[in-house]
């Protein structure tokens, strides 16, 4: 087991309070689990984070950062470090990868920020992950343990206890799972089985920025909308390198993740589409492929001193580009309600959980609903660009408030 910890450098008078008392255990040290242990840390409480993988760290490509989200970084203290490292494209264009027509924009830059408080960024997976890593080792009241998988885990109204593939067993005074898709802890609280194949398929590239072709080079969030497709490209580090996302459909998967995707298939299921389109996906040799599952929305993902957080409480689809920021909110809602809470965990999970079900479960069902209309065909795309292509920027902004404004089941703001 390797284990992280460093000296830190703001303690305040909570955390010396706090520390004789049990850490919080937190399963899993992906985005959602160091989000929340720097959430708890800022109020001064202790946590241990257990990470299967042998180091933190990230894979994967790029994440779009909502205003939202940027709202949680103000909370954790981090928005200096995201913003130094995000980028800011002007806009989001979605376009008909038949027709090459224009189907709709939401302007970001001066005028989104303006609206929302906030900027829309893009980032790379590994460069969130870190700021959130380094943000959490400068912190005393945080251990982080890799190499160390959650097998299960007992909570006897007192204390949590949980066990270890490294037999390795840690006791703290709640339990948060924050271990993703598959997450080990889920099963005991909702028992709601497999997450739902949605069948559909996602292979995931970078691209240095000098391969991709020049009238492509935009500082834009492009997504081309094709029948039972869709393509994503925007620029990263600083326009160093190109994300890419190509999304069809395919029932030739049932579930996994992290495999090499197949060109030839991919080939097969964007022929036809417009030259851009298919310019961009033959640059790339080597795809990451996604099988892309989602879960119904749940109204309970507590129960005692046992709650989840992030894509083990509300997997989504990914077409509304929040399952990250959702996790992110989770973490500063979850900290807000531990100390409202006062030491009665069970209360406070089940705060934590009431402001925050409605929400993301409007957000998984709304990023279903967004996939049907990116991948959609024949009447129900010219139904699209109709509902779509006319709107004002202040148009294009209403349809979105819900998510970007960030606000709870209250009604106050998140983060
Ligand atoms: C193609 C694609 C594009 C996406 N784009 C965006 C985007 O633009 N914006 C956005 O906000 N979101 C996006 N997402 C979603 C985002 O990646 C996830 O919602 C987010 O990573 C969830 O964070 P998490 O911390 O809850 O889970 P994870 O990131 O899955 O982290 C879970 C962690 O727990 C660890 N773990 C698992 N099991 C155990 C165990 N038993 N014991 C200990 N540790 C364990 C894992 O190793 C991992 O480190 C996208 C997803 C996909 C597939």
């Amino acid at each position: 087991m390797t284990s992280v910890r460093r000296a830190g450098s703001a303690r305040d008078g909570d955390v010396a309070k706090k520390e004789t008392e049990a850490p919080f255990l937190i399963a899993g040290g992906g985005i959602g689990g160091l989000a929340a242990a720097r959430a708890l840390a800022l109020k001064g409480y202790r946590s241990i984070v257990l990470e299967q993988a042998d180091t933190f760290g990230e894979i994967g490509a790029g994440i779009q950062l909502g205003p939202n989200v940027h709202r949680a970084f103000d909370s954790l203290q981090v928005a200096d470090e995201m913003r130094a490292i995000a980028f800011y494209p002007q806009n989001i264009i979605m376009m008909d990868s038949l027709t090459q027509e224009e189907v709709a924009r939401i302007e970001l830059g001066a005028r989104f920020e303006a609206h929302f408080g906030k900027p829309y960024g893009v980032i790379h997976r590994a460069d969130l992950h870190k700021v959130l890593l380094e943000a959490c080792q400068g912190m005393d009241g945080i251990a982080l343990h890799a190499g160390t998988a959650v097998t299960g885990y007992e909570d006897d109204g007192e204390r949590v206890t949980v066990a270890t593939a490294t037999n390795d067993n840690f006791t703290g005074r709640a339990l948060i799972g924050a271990d993703g898709l598959w997450s080990t802890i889920r099963p005991t609280i909702i028992g709601d089985g497999e997450p739902i194949v949605s069948g559909h398929i996602a292979y995931r590239a970078v691209l240095p920025t000098e391969e991709v072709p020049e009238h492509l080079r935009i500082n834009e969030v492009i997504l081309w909308a094709g029948p039972k497709t869709h393509l994503v490209h925007y620029p990263l580090h600083r326009g160093e390198i190109f994300n890419l996302v190509a999304v069809f459909h395919s029932d030739r998967y049932e579930e996994g993740w992290d495999q090499y995707g197949d060109t030839e298939e991919l080939n097969q299921r964007f022929a036809g589409e417009h030259e851009n389109v298919l310019m961009m996906l033959d640059k790339i040799e080597t795809w990451k492929m996604w099988v892309l599952v989602d879960r119904e929305p749940v109204k309970n993902w507590s129960r005692g001193r046992v709650t989840l957080l992030g894509d083990a409480a509300h997997p989504m689809l990914q077409y509304l580009a929040q399952g990250a920021c959702m996790a992110i909110e989770d973490a500063v809602c979850l900290a807000n309600k531990i100390e409202a809470g006062n030491g009665d965990f069970a209360a406070a999970f089940q705060a934590y959980q009431n402001d925050r079900y409605l929400r993301t479960a409007r957000v998984q069902l709304m990023a279903r609903v967004y996939g049907d209309f990116y991948h959609a065909a024949g009447v129900t795309s010219e139904l699209r660009y109709m509902m779509l292509s006319r709107r004002t920027p202040e148009q294009a902004y209403d349809g979105v408030n819900w998510l970007y404004a960030g606000v709870d089941r209250s009604g106050a703001a998140v983060g």
